[in-house]
């Protein structure tokens, strides 16, 4: 069988398995629009562009999301790359599918220009805009699909790329409660990123794990038995190894070194339910030490997003400190998928979750804050990023501004004191006139004289911002009336 058809065989099977009722036909003909519609475009791999919107597709089939999903994530780079559009979706796949598609498009515009002020306001605007969280599941297939086929990029490209994943699409993974792809996404770009720290790290895990993973076969086993021993029913007891990023994190905060990090690798024990879950925390103790301060019931007290699971940290019958982690299925599918994990079986793929979660709540008020703040938003729609400059004040700060405009906007903009009182400016040390338009990356120092008490109406013809503008015309106007007092 050729490649691309095993692969479409193996989307159809994965949705198969949790979905019987699926119409698979239509995500197969989705699979032949998207394929009729990059013929002849490759990716930079060299492959047939179809590739990448396969394996996207089949990332969310393995998250077992809704066929509507999945269809989009066939058809997601049909509009921004083919001669098809919007419509043509609509027509033959739906409203829904399309409304899909036009988010992840939009999305797509977002771009990370290393403004570490932004970044926060980035993260949200990405929220905001996607509205449908599913627009953000597919963006993140998408993009982890990119990050897997990242090496055939030029340099500069893996690294904006690389760090717009790292400082904003894996935080929204972990707002979101995906772990496993918050940990696969950044494991990615941390490679990109710091490709120095990265093989040194991978180097020194190699060689640990050497070492560690015979006893760590050997705790397994012996876990097992006293599980067993105690009549206890698991469902899985397996070794987890830390991701390399958030390893890399934890050992700058331990001078690099390793044994200090106790949770580099840990065991991961799967049961039926919570009960259980204290069972055998309590079983772990009797056989293995525990560290103080080291029991960690997240369980009782998740962590904001949501976060389920007893961690301890025990010392093993031969003296070695491994961290033992008890979960329920319910949990570690949580941990894995997050907010995707609650509408598996959702036709509409709407976010009902099953039971009351806390960080549900925290997201939509998150978003609600946002759409509440209409204008705000106004302002940070995407091309924000095309007609506004960034320039500094003397102290550092960053300070946006829309193109064009001058020292005066500038000063205004720090303080209605500082505009009124503006005598002149100094751009990079240099002095310039008020009306000079600046640019991104200048430097502006306000010249102030504290006697004068009133702007001058010729500002108005260059400033560019509506605040300067406004408050230039009211202090004038507040002149007149001063004047025409006084007369009488
Ligand atoms: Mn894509």
């Amino acid at each position: 069988m050729p490649e691309l058809e095993k692969k479409i065989q193996h989307l159809l099977k994965t949705i198969k398995e949790y979905n019987p009722k699926a119409d698979l036909g239509l995500i197969e003909l989705a699979f032949l629009f998207a394929k009729q519609a990059h013929d002849g475009q490759k990716r930079l791999t060299g492959e047939d562009y179809i590739h990448h919107p396969l394996a996207t597709a089949q990332m969310l089939a393995d998250m077992k999301l809704s066929p509507n999903i999945i269809i989009a994530g066939l058809l997601h780079d049909v509009p921004e790359d083919t001669k098809y559009t919007l419509e043509d979706i609509t027509k033959n796949f739906g409203e829904e599918v399309a409304t899909l598609v036009e988010g992840i498009t939009k999305l797509g515009n977002i771009k990370y220009r290393g403004i570490e002020r932004y970044i926060e306001n980035l993260r949200k605007m990405f929220v905001a805009m996607a509205k449908d969280t599913r627009v953000i599941l597919i963006k993140f297939a998408d993009r982890y699909h990119n990050l897997k086929t990242l090496y055939a990029l030029p340099r500069d490209k893996q690294i904006r790329i690389a760090s717009e994943v790292l400082e904003i699409y894996a935080p929204i993974a972990n707002r979101l409660g995906m772990y496993e792809m918050k940990g696969k996404l950044e494991e990615e770009s941390f490679k990109y990123l710091y490709p120095k720290e990265y093989n040194w790290l991978k180097g020194l895990v190699e060689k640990q794990l050497k070492t560690k993973e015979i006893y760590l076969d050997e705790i397994i086993a012996f876990v097992k038995k006293e599980l067993k021993e105690e009549g206890i029913e698991y469902l899985e007891v397996k070794g987890r190894v830390k991701q390399l990023y958030s390893l890399y994190a934890k050992l700058l905060e331990h001078d690099k070194d390793i044994n200090r990090v106790y949770d580099f690798v840990a065991i991961r024990i799967i049961v039926q339910d919570i009960p259980t879950c204290y069972a055998v925390l309590g079983i772990i103790h009797k056989k293995m030490k525990p560290l103080k301060g080291r029991i960690k019931d997240y369980i009782a007290q998740p962590k904001p997003n949501g976060y389920s699971s007893l961690h301890t940290t025990v010392f093993t019958v031969d003296g070695e400190i491994i961290e033992i982690q008890i979960r329920t299925k319910e949990m570690e599918e949580e941990a894995e998928y997050g907010i995707a994990a609650h509408w598996h079986y959702d036709e509409k793929g709407s976010l009902i979750p099953s039971k009351k979660i806390k960080w549900i709540d925290e997201l939509t008020k998150w978003q609600k804050e946002l759409s509440e703040n209409e204008k705000y938003l106004e302002n940070l729609k995407i091309d924000v990023f095309n007609d506004r400059i960034f320039v500094f004040t003397p102290k550092g700060d960053v300070i946006d501004l829309p193109k064009g405009a001058t020292p005066i906007d500038f000063a205004y903009y720090v303080h209605t004191d500082i505009g009124a009182q503006c005598t002149g400016a100094l751009i990079n040390n240099h002095i310039a006139s008020l009306n000079s338009p600046l640019k991104s990356g200048d430097v502006i120092e306000i010249i102030t004289d504290k006697n004068r008490k009133n702007p001058s109406a010729d500002w108005l013809k260059f400033v560019k911002t509506s605040v300067a503008k406004n408050k230039i015309k009211s202090a004038l106007a507040k002149r007149t009336l001063i004047e025409k007092f006084l007369k009488k």
